[in-house]
């Protein structure tokens, strides 16, 4: 069994993971392999983000920056993660918090474009996201499924990053990664954010500044190194060619990220197709 869960909480800073605030998510990340300096791509919103980590490259190749059904034509020239795994009969499966009812044609249209096999919007706190894609992990017994909780962004747009209402939304998403990491503990777990926020403006988070770019990441599971830290710089363009050679699949040249070997233990590397 290879299943790979991608937890995206929009918009979680990575100095928001502390003890008090987010106790699983900081027991994880001590447990396993946690980036010391992750980054997104620029420019740091949701939707450049999004596409990134469903394309494999930066937002000045995939020119997706739009939402919308222009993007659909985009996809053709570009190699989405889903369609990879799909090619080997791998399934990817999308649970997704909140989005608003005007946008669910649109992200269902985008998700069969990427090669999604099931995109399930739902709605409520982070928890009952998380409970909703725990009750899919035995359907996607392999492939990929990613979980995608937007309290934080909210709660950042709403009363400004790492205020008081933040801190709650951060919370809120850490016990959705408790449950999650309880659900899925045979799974490879990628924990990490589309951007943080409050760099320039406090209840925002486009405007090129390092701490929009920051962004948590952190792995989990098995074949991954135990109380690790990659001080190197990381990309979240690193993400979608780790997923593939998790799961054993070639990553296409065109990716921009590497794999982030440095993170797994060494008999991991004989999971590699050549
Ligand atoms: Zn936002």
């Amino acid at each position: 069994m290879a299943r790979c869960v991608i937890f995206l909480a929009d918009g979680l800073r990575p100095d928001a993971i502390r003890p008090d605030t987010s106790p699983s998510l900081y027991a994880l990340a001590e447990d396993y392999t946690q980036a010391a300096t992750a980054v997104t791509v620029r420019p740091s919103t949701t939707v450049a983000a999004l596409l990134s980590l469903a394309t494999g490259v930066g937002p000045a190749t995939h020119r997706l920056g739009e939402p919308g059904l222009a993007a659909l034509r985009q996809f053709a020239r570009l190699h989405p993660l889903p369609g990879h795994l799909a090619a080997r009969h791998l399934a990817t499966v999308v649970v997704a918090g909140d989005v608003g009812p005007a946008e669910v044609p649109v992200a269902r249209a985008l998700a069969l474009a990427a090669g999604i096999s099931r995109f399930v919007a739902t709605a409520g706190p982070a928890r009952r996201v998380a409970a909703a894609a725990a009750g899919r992990l035995r359907f996607v017994p392999d492939g990929l499924v990613v979980v995608y909780v937007n309290d934080c962004d909210r709660a950042g747009h709403a009363a400004g990053w790492m205020s008081r209402a933040y801190l709650d939304a951060v919370a809120e998403a850490d016990a959705a990664v408790g449950q999650l990491r309880a659900a899925a503990a045979d799974s490879l777990l990628v924990v990490l954010a589309d951007h943080g926020g409050g760099g320039v403006a406090p209840r925002d988070h486009d405007a090129p500044h390092p701490v929009n770019d920051a962004i948590p990441l952190v792995l989990a599971g098995p074949r991954v190194r135990r109380r690790s830290v990659l001080k190197r710089p990381v990309s979240l363009l690193d993400v979608p060619p780790t997923v593939l050679w998790w799961l054993g699949l070639e990553v296409p040249a065109e990716y921009e990220g590497a794999v982030l070997h440095d993170a797994f233990v060494a008999a991991a590397a004989t999971r590699a197709v050549a």
